[in-house]
């Protein structure tokens, strides 16, 4: 690993991989292996998580390409430096930002979405001139030895290598000096990254977890709002950073809200054994399980240990208190808690972690509009789940405990790029007011230019 490293910082400082025509080519090739081998990932993720065709193209493959299009479009304009403005006392300096490379940076994702979550912030490394080391997750087998496969037969190990392996692999990464890490995963194992970082000032963009909490106001419009939190909340069987975690339901719509979340559920997925994904490991299927209070369950429960199946289950009558309002669930457990006084839910809210996203269903603006100016989180919507994420040109992140930092497009590219400011000065006139020894005279006109 160390003569990797060395290498791709040898090359890095060769100035390769600053030429525009660099970045394309590199992007492109990217591209190129995603195409040419969908089937592949498409079948790996299905091994791993059992993800149907639609969910991989939709979620890990397809989202790539058009993340990798929408660079490709912009990047020449994020790269240009930017002139800036400059105040009146330096008005003889001209101003810019150059957006200079971080140099190599290490990429470590999670298993949730094992491709498009090393994928995506490798695009912003490459677009950004940097090298990179990718550390896809452990878990997702199939998919962690394609990937391997595949970024290091696509790409110069100088450029983009590819490491797999667990937690030693990882800690033994992180003894190394790289310029930048991003990292996809746990709050948990994210401090550990950070402190490994602060040893050697390594700059980091943590993507963390969380509950996401979902508000459903009495306006809402019920049977709408199941459809989009039963799409948002199953998705990969409810292993998703920004799923809906838990519902806070107004209580005159409690009932009707169940109600519909059930039909929505019957409708969308008939026989669910065959359309759900499945959890990724005996562990977290454990897990999963013990949050099941099975007096709460008000639709299936369903679970086999075997093949790793939790059928969606709604649970009704939670309480903050429950073990299942205690972690981030990461599976598919529905939990509703129902609210009588919005302002007091704000207040709960703003107790508790800053959530990594945050839903609100309402047809009041008064009320979306409290929510969202009262109540801290990463990313959200309004009358919707999840689609925040598949917007290029807004920044996705967390804060506090839900995580540091931006990307996504243009975010994806400024992360990974430093910002170098700089004044040019002419050299024709010189005049002394800044210059010893500083007289009254100096001090006053000082005054006036700064003051
Ligand atoms: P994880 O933190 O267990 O693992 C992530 C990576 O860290 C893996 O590559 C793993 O090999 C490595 N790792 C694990 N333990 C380590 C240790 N002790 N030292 C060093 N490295 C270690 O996360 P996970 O279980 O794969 O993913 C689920 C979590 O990730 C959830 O909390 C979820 O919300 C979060 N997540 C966040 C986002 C986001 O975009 N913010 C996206 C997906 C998942």
């Amino acid at each position: 690993m160390e003569k990797i490293i060395s290498d791709q910082k040898t090359f890095f400082h060769s100035n390769a991989t600053k030429p525009y025509a660099f970045r394309k080519g590199q992007l492109l090739r990217l591209k190129r292996m995603l195409k040419e081998n969908e089937e592949a990932l498409m079948d790996a993720l299905r091994k791993d998580l059992h993800k149907s065709a639609f969910e991989a193209y939709a979620t890990e493959i397809g989202i790539l390409l058009h993340s990798l299009q929408h660079t490709l479009k912009h990047l020449k304009r994020w790269m240009a430096p930017r002139k800036t403005k400059r105040p009146l006392f330096l008005r003889f300096a001209k101003a810019r930002v150059e957006k200079e490379p971080k140099g190599v940076v290490l990429i470590i994702g999670p298993y949730n979405y094992p491709l498009q979550l090393v994928v995506e912030p490798l695009i912003g490394a490459i677009a950004a001139g940097n090298t990179a080391i990718v550390k896809p997750s452990e878990f997702p087998q199939n998919t962690e030895k394609l990937l391997e496969r595949l970024l290091n037969d696509t790409f110069d190990s100088r450029v983009v290598h590819t490491v797999t392996g667990g937690v030693e692999t990882t800690q033994n990464l992180l003894r190394e000096p790289f310029d930048h890490i991003f990292f996809t995963g746990s709050p948990r194992v994210g401090r550990i990254v950070y402190q490994a970082a602060a040893k050697q000032l390594i700059p980091v963009t943590l993507e963390l977890g969380g509950k996401s909490p979902c508000i459903i106001d009495k306006s809402a419009k019920l049977e709408i709002a199941a459809r989009r939190i039963v799409f948002g909340k199953f998705l990969n069987a409810g292993q998703t950073c920004i799923a809906p975690d838990y519902r806070l339901v107004d209580k005159p719509v409690k009932d009707g809200l169940v109600r519909h979340l059930k039909e929505t559920l019957k409708k969308f997925h008939p026989d669910p054994a065959e359309s759900m994904g499945r959890i990724i490991n005996d562990k977290h299927f454990e897990r999963i399980v013990s949050l099941i209070d099975e007096e709460k369950i008000v639709h299936s429960g369903e679970h086999d240990k075997d093949s790793r199946y939790i059928a969606p289950t709604i649970l009704d009558d939670v309480t903050f208190e429950d073990a299942v309002m205690q972690e981030e669930i990461f599976g598919p457990l529905l939990p509703i808690i129902t609210y009588e006084d919005l302002d007091e839910t704000i207040e709960t809210l703003k107790g508790k972690p800053t959530p990594l996203a945050l839903y609100v269903f309402s047809e009041e603006k008064a009320v979306t509009r409290k929510v969202v100016g009262n109540v801290s989180f990463g990313n959200g919507a309004v009358n919707d789940t999840i689609y925040q994420v598949a917007n290029p040109h807004l920044p996705f992140g967390g804060k506090g405990q839900s995580g540091l930092g931006h990307y996504h497009g243009k975010a994806s590219f400024d992360t990974f790029s430093h910002q170098k400011s700089l004044i040019e000065r002419s050299t024709r006139t010189d005049p002394a007011i800044a210059y010893p020894p500083y007289t009254k005279q100096k001090m006053s006109l000082v005054r006036k230019l700064m003051g």
